[in-house]
């Protein structure tokens, strides 16, 4: 248990454990307390209070299009993993392989990387998180081949193109599951005058969200604040309601994927149409995402299994096999 893998993502983080597996998988939430400038939850606990706090309390999401934003109450957040994983009272420092976004800027690299030295760990490792998803989702990566991974997280979707264990061509777009979320929020407001919260956003787009609309419909019962009355009120909504609000978004990932697929080398781009795109990250699990991608670019499109788990089951892949996977750690200290 010397060393520990974490996909630290702007909604949620995991940690795996080599032969263990996946032992944590908790919202990338933090709630402080002003008053006191105190900690009070940390993951499940402080997502739960989303919406529902005096003014003395406030909910942060401490990493914002997967970098860190608030680096205090990032450290603290990291922390708590670590302890709730590795033992409150443990006689060793672990080393760390951390997951950043294929973008991420040399200051930004640091501060995860003294972030986590902060939070208790004796190393950090960082590998992109294309690279990690997709060795997460069973793809080969250091073949001689071209492979496509397409991770839709929360607040940013990464599209690559890998081969012989790097990133040839990639994009990211801040656009993501919040962003869905949101446009079901105006869409609501606009269509029946009614407030909703975030969570209940993300509830409905779980629950009967989808790319394409569908024939047969799924109703879900909602529950949020008459704008012009003032009061609670409750109404029903459809699943092809849901997908006309999410449309655009979709659209937007699917412009990027378009984007990435201009700029793959001709040899690549032969070997993605053969084997298709894999598709990782929560978004990944909008019904009829993978059809509807598939549809406007005229290349398969593959859900990877457990796409919430790909990236941390990335940094396992590498923990294990570390001389394989060399090439993919970008920085360490
Ligand atoms: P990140 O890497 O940014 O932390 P994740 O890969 O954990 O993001 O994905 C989180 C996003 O996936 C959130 O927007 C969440 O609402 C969405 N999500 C999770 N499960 C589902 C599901 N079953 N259907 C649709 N969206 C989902
Ligand atoms: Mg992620």
């Amino acid at each position: 248990m010397r060393k520990i893998g974490i996909d630290l993502g702007t909604c949620n983080s995991l940690v795996f454990i080599p032969g263990k597996g996946v032992v944590l998988q908790e919202p990338s939430v933090v709630a402080v307390s002003h008053q006191e400038n105190r900690i009070l939850a940390v993951g499940e606990k402080a997502k739960e209070m989303t919406g529902r706090t005096p003014d003395t309390i406030r909910v942060y999401r401490p990493l914002k299009n997967g970098v860190i934003a608030d680096f205090r109450v990032t450290q603290a957040m990291l922390k708590y993993f670590i302890d709730k994983t590795c033992g409150f009272m443990r006689f060793f420092k672990p080393e760390l392989v951390i997951g950043v976004p294929a973008g991420i800027t040399s200051t930004e690299r640091r501060a995860v990387i003294e972030a986590a030295l902060n939070a208790g760990a004796k190393q950090a490792y960082l590998a992109k998180e294309p690279i990690l998803a997709a060795i997460g989702a069973g793809i080969p990566i250091n073949a001689c081949s071209g492979n496509m991974i397409v991770d839709i997280g929360g607040g940013t979707s990464e599209i690559a193109v890998i081969s012989l264990g790097g990133i040839v061509t990639c994009h990211s777009i801040r656009t993501g599951g919040d962003k869905m979320d949101l446009a079901i929020s105006d869409y609501i407001k606009k269509k029946y005058n009614l407030a909703i919260g975030e969570q209940t956003a993300e509830e409905i787009k779980i629950k009967i969200g989808t790319a394409l609309p569908e024939k047969e419909e799924k109703k879900l019962e909602i529950r949020g604040r008459d704008l012009i009355l003032g009061l609670p009120k409750t109404i029903k909504i459809s699943s092809n309601e849901i997908s006309e609000a999410i449309s655009d978004i979709i659209s937007d990932i699917i412009q990027a994927i378009k984007m990435v697929l201009r700029e793959t080398p001709p040899e690549l781009s032969a070997d993605v149409i053969d084997k298709g795109m894999i598709l990782s990250g929560g978004g990944a699990l909008v019904r009829n995402i993978a059809e509807r991608i598939s549809r406007e670019t005229g290349v398969p499109c593959l859900l990877a299994e457990e796409p919430l788990l790909c990236v941390a089951k990335g940094t396992g892949v590498v923990l294990e096999n570390l001389d394989v996977y060399k090439k993919s750690i970008m920085s360490k200290k």
